[in-house]
């Protein structure tokens, strides 16, 4: 379905930005890799899949080099049909006892980064008539937890992006839409489970039981590969007319 079409990803040398880039690949796109760690592992899984990859290790939060990313991608391929904006991190405290500096790299990485990259790729979307922007939110870009102002301030945030740059384009065939998981067991969420575990002398799997009990009534964890899917959807010729949506696939977290 997407052969001939280039997907860039954001963070996806890990969790839900690789499944979702390795959904993509299946459909045949072509795909641009971003984010820290292992690139090879990564690299190696998408093509696998017989799709062609870059990679471009852009810091999300630096804005020259998100330009340095999508002229990179544009350059390999041609120009980016999907831009998956994916990359983000999380930091948990209290307001008063939050590190400034950790608001101020939330803020750039979970949300501005966005903002550059959708700014940079609507250009050539919009002269080729197509494209599809998605961001990866959160159900935390709808409703908010404690301990989490930055990551919830930021997911809002882009969840209001999400509607602005999908009106801006909604006569044409540029779409944007947001997917807002609920917990996915990425290495994003381990920490959080190893601190639980740590802090209240449990084990893995009981600190596990307790977070989704907290916030999940279905007590399953969303997967990588079912974020995938839905990011497909919105690549499929029924997702045309698909604006500015913020799409929960959280277990029914948000329907409480
Ligand atoms: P993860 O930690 O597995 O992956 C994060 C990715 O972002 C990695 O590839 C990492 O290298 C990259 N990254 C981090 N900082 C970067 C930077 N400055 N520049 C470039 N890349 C950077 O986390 P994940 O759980 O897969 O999270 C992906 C997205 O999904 C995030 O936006 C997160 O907020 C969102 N999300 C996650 C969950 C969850 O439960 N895991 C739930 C809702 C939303």
């Amino acid at each position: 379905m997407l052969a001939n079409k280039t997907a860039l990803v954001t963070g996806s040398t890990s969790g839900i930005g690789l499944g979702i880039a390795k959904a993509l690949a299946r459909q045949g796109a072509n795909i641009v890799l971003n984010g820290f760690g292992d690139v090879e592992g990564p690299k190696a899984e998408i093509a696998a899949l017989g799709a062609q990859v870059a990679y471009h290790g852009a810091d999300m939060s630096k804005p020259n080099e998100i330009e340095a990313m999508m002229a990179y991608a544009a350059t390999e391929f041609g120009r980016v049909d999907i831009l998956v904006n994916n990359a983000g991190i999380q930091h948990v405290a209290r307001i008063e006892a939050f590190p400034v500096a950790r608001w101020d790299a939330i803020v750039a990485i979970n949300l501005s980064s966005a903002f550059h990259a959708t700014r940079l790729a609507l250009p050539a979307m919009q002269a080729a008539n197509w494209g599809r922007i998605i961001n990866v939110a959160s159900v935390h870009g709808l409703v908010g937890s404690s301990e989490k102002s930055a990551y919830v301030a930021a997911k809002h945030g882009v969840v209001g992006l999400t509607k602005v740059t999908a009106l801006e384009n909604a006569t044409s065939g540029v779409t944007c839409n947001a997917i807002c998981p609920g917990w996915v067991l990425t290495p994003l969420v381990q920490k959080q489970v190893d601190a639980k575990a740590a802090a209240l002398g449990i084990s893995n799997d009981d600190a596990k039981n307790l977070l989704l009990g907290e916030k999940e009534p279905s007590m399953q964890f969303t997967t990588p590969e079912e974020l995938g899917e839905l990011a497909v959807f919105f690549c499929s010729p029924a997702g045309a007319n698909v604006r500015g949506v913020a799409w929960n696939m959280d277990g029914g977290w948000a329907a409480q």
